[in-house]
């Protein structure tokens, strides 16, 4: 068997903490493979004149890192990644910068970045790319000659043909990913939204198996829900780390009903809309009052962009609004935490936490609400509040399900979290940790990988 090739915007390199759900799921995919490459950007940004490719090893696996030059993490990272593609994908064409420049700029990255990865492959190696940063990156090293088997995975929503369509460059960039030979997306509803804009946009033929044949193409376009590792998480809530960043918690919030979310601080994880719904608990229900708190972690992510700057500013005026209002002498309803922690605190904190308030406006998957299931008490488990724009709510129906931008709702559905039986608790929790056990993150690497082999061994002379 050939050597995986995992390629990546950002690499997790030994020594560096691995906080998001790409970088826990990869370097775990890795691990376990056996002999592998991981081949991305180094986190660096330096001079052209001092831009790199750094080797690191570890175990079986090889690091190899490139550096960005300073105009490269503008335009390719700051820039088009994640002011026009993201935006976009998570349905916020309204928050899209689409500017030509940028858009040559991370074409341009993407070609630098496959000719550097080039010399080192050998012809067995399987290629797995990730991520929306990429994804002219199998075009780019098909123009370089590379003929072997590729494959690419999108942790991010596919979002409606419509919206895609509203990207200036949505064809380069369909054509650009007809050249894998797998496409990997999270759901269902994502591979549907693909097939359709590719058959409405580019005439593409729907085959049988998720195959669909384009630009002269046939590529298999399918779902692989992505997961974690439940029991590591069951053991990481009931390890030291765990327990004790429960039992500080415990301390503040007493017999109160913990509500916790957990989210990198961006606009597609709905965190004001929370707020909102937190806030209309407390006006809607006085025997609430000084008996429930929120504890929202929200990380910021990417704070250099406009649109990060402006959603801290207003989640700090929207939970002191709340806080102002309801807050007592021994009690403060929100406590929100702008920094981030590590996976065996987040553990701890969700087996505490009576209630998992899981509600992106949009997301990919959303690992957080996996995690929050998997450190659950069996015998007396939490509530995920679960929305249905997340991925993970495809096969997680029995959370309480609800539409973030319902306020009023979402207020509604923490009341009836905070005051189920245990019985209906237990039911609902069985029914979450079979899917979360079945979709671990072990089959998501297995199932790729093998569809990937498969059509490598298909298409092998
Ligand atoms: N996470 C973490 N520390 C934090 C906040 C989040 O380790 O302070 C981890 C969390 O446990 C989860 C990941 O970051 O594994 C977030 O993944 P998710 O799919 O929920 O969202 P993403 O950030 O990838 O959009």
């Amino acid at each position: 068997m050939g050597r995986l090739v995992v390629v990546s915007n950002r690499v997790a390199a030994p020594g560096e903490t691995r906080a998001g759900g790409l970088a826990v799921a990869l370097a775990e995919a890795l691990a376990e493979r056996g002999s592998g490459v991981w081949f991305g950007w180094s986190g660096d940004v330096v001079p052209r004149e001092v831009r790199g490719v750094r080797l690191i090893a570890e175990g079986t696996t090889e690091f190899v890192l490139s550096d960005l030059t300073e105009a490269e993490h503008e335009g390719y990272y700051l820039g088009f990644a994640n002011r026009a593609l993201w935006p976009v994908f998570h349905y916020r064409v309204d928050l899209g910068r689409f500017d030509e420049g940028e858009f040559d700029c991370y074409a341009a990255v993407n070609r630098r970045l496959a000719r550097a990865l080039l010399p080192i492959l050998r012809r067995d190696d399987l290629i797995w790319v990730h991520d929306y940063h990429l994804l002219l990156f199998g075009q780019e090293l098909r123009n370089d000659g590379w003929q072997g088997a590729l494959g690419f995975f999108l942790h991010i929503p596919f979002p409606a043909p419509e919206v895609f369509a509203a990207l200036p460059q949505h064809q380069r960039l369909a054509r650009g990913l007809a050249e894998f030979d797998l496409v990997g997306f999270q759901t269902e509803r994502d591979a549907a939204n693909f097939r359709r804009y590719m058959a409405d946009s580019h005439g593409a033929e729907l085959l049988a198996d998720g195959r669909l044949r384009a630009f002269g193409r046939t590529i298999v376009a399918r779902a692989f829900p992505i997961g974690i590792d439940p029991d590591e998480f069951g053991r990481l809530a009931e390890s030291d780390e765990g327990r004790d960043a429960a039992a500080r918690v415990a301390r503040i919030t007493g017999d109160r009903a913990l509500v916790i979310g957990v989210d990198r601080m961006d606009y597609s994880k709905g965190l004001p809309e929370r707020v909102h719904a937190f806030g209309r608990l407390l006006d809607d229900n006085e025997d609430l009052r000084g008996r429930v708190n929120l504890l929202q972690i929200a990380p910021p992510s990417r704070e250099s962009v406009d649109a990060y700057r402006d959603l801290r500013e207003e989640l700090d005026r929207l939970a002191g609004r709340v806080n102002g209002d309801y807050s007592d002498l021994d009690w403060t309803p929100i406590r929100y935490l702008a920094r981030s922690y590590s996976r065996g605190v987040l553990a701890g904190l969700y087996r505490l936490a009576r209630v998992g308030l899981v509600t992106p406006l949009r997301d990919g998957m959303n690992l957080v609400a996996k995690e929050y299931v998997a450190a659950q008490n069996p015998d007396d488990p939490g509530v995920l509040i679960l929305s249905e724009f997340a991925g993970a709510a495809e096969r997680m129906g029995a959370a309480l399900l609800v539409n973030p931008h319902d306020v009023g709702a979402t207020s509604e559905a923490i009341r009836r979290a905070i005051e189920m039986p245990r019985e209906e608790r237990q039911e609902r929790w069985q029914a979450l940790d079979r899917e979360v056990r079945e979709h671990d993150v072990t089959r998501w690497r297995r199932d790729f990988l093998s569809a990937l082999d498969a059509l490598a061994a298909g298409a092998a002379p």
